[in-house]
């Protein structure tokens, strides 16, 4: 496999690194589902490291790998194991891949020491060591100590200061992997210098998550299409009746003062028009569309309705930039996922004219996939909350302490 070039970003990647016949200590996100007899049910993540890990390893380094898998409350609990990581690992790699008893010590310091070139060795789960979400500087420095040079590419850790993600940076010479390189590129990309229109879709279940970003994609977007139970909010907020469905009573005016700031800033907000509504929120329960913004007395929205998939769908077809995060409806109950699909390939439909097309969340990036489009976006942010918070325009800790390219 040919080696991949990182795409030009701020800070340091891995091509200027000096890695050949080093050990390199790699930061991954390993935190995969498991099932209740500790099988990877998704390995999506781990497989989503191996251009770094090939690229390093082709440049002849030898490789430390950490990551955390899961909340094991800062003691070992076998339940947490990366034990499985390794397996699967080796499989996808078809290299061996030794795993180490815990991700400090002397016993980890030996195997570290005894690598060559071309060997992988997979810590023990970051988070059995209360010091690591502690970023306690003598456990960065104990991590760093096995390596010379560092790696990110664990961008669903970076809006943490952990140990891993903002200690050890500080200790060796350190830079961005290939998959964090890309994150930082599409969203620094869409935030800095966006082809317009620039339209975000935000949808999802609560307005109260979402209040950051939709603040910071004001300063940015030309329109917002607003779908998910967060509509609710707003649409109540305007003095709709939204039936039994999602309303957040107590942020009905931070609704109100959001609507306002669209107006001054001449962003166009957009609420669906129509709604899928249901009696009992059940799969099989008979569903009709309600033909205006209003939901009866008795009835929960569930969807956007079908205009409102129409007109988001054709805004959409005119934009330049995109950035998605949440679902229009119950998109994991199939009749209530029509209006998340229409919003997929409306995107789908745009990339290959030039649109970029960001998602980002992990209920939209699960539809995106479902729907089988994920490789028709220009980007799938893995991040979850790291995305959401890069696009509120936070400053990321973990990427913070890397170097300026
Ligand atoms: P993401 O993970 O993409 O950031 P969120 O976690 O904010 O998205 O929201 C996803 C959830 O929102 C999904 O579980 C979905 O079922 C729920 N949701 C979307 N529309 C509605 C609705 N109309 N009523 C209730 N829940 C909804
Ligand atoms: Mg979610």
């Amino acid at each position: 496999m040919p080696a991949i070039s990182p795409p030009r970003i701020s800070k340091r990647t891995l091509d200027a690194l000096a890695v050949q016949g080093k050990r390199i200590l790699v930061r991954v996100d390993y935190n995969v589902p498991l099932d209740g007899q500790g099988v990877i049910t998704d390995d999506t993540r781990i497989r989503e490291t191996l251009p770094t890990l090939n690229f390093l390893l082709e440049k002849g380094a030898a490789l430390i790998l950490c990551a955390h898998l899961g909340r094991p409350k800062g003691r070992p609990d076998t339940d947490y194991s990366l034990q499985p990581v390794a397996k699967r690992l080796e499989s996808l790699l078809r290299k061996n891949v030794q795993m180490a008893p815990d991700c400090i010590g002397e016993k980890v310091q030996d195997l570290a020491r005894a690598l060559k070139p071309g060997d992988l060795l997979l810590l023990e789960n970051l988070r059995f060591h209360a010091e690591e979400e502690a970023n306690d500087p003598a456990f960065a420095k104990a991590l760093a100590s096995l390596a010379e040079g560092f790696v990110q590419d664990a961008f669903g850790a970076v809006h943490r200061a952990h140990a891993s993600t903002a200690g050890v940076p500080s200790i060796l010479p350190s830079a961005a992997g290939l998959l964090l390189a890309k994150e930082i590129y599409y969203l620094s990309k869409v935030l800095e210098n966006p082809e317009r229109p620039f339209i975000a879709v935000l949808g999802g279940s609560k307005v109260s998550d979402k209040i950051e970003v939709i603040e910071s994609l004001l300063n940015k977007v030309n329109a917002l299409l607003i779908g998910g139970a967060m509509a609710y909010t707003f649409l109540k907020a305007q003095g709709l009746e939204m039936g039994n469905s999602r309303v957040e009573q107590d942020k009905l005016d931070v609704a109100k003062s959001l609507l306002k700031k669209a107006q001054d800033k001449h962003v166009q907000f957009f609420l669906p028009q129509d709604h899928l509504i249901v009696e009992q929120i059940d799969a099989k329960a008979p569903s009709k569309n309600t033909g205006d913004s209003n939901i009866p007395a008795g009835w929960t929205g569930v969807d956007i309705g079908p205009q409102t998939a129409k007109t988001y769908s054709t805004l959409l077809s005119k934009a330049k930039t995109v950035v998605w995060n949440g679902p229009m409806g119950i998109f994991e109950m199939p009749p209530f996922a029509a209006g998340t699909l229409a919003i997929a390939q409306a995107l789908a439909d745009i990339t290959p004219r030039g649109a970029i097309t960001i998602v980002g969340g992990g209920d939209s990036v699960a539809a995106v996939q479902q729907a089988h489009l994920a490789d028709k976006l220009s980007h799938i942010s893995t991040g979850g909350g790291a995305s959401l918070e890069f696009l509120e325009g936070k400053t990321l800790p973990g990427i913070a302490a890397l170097p300026d390219a």
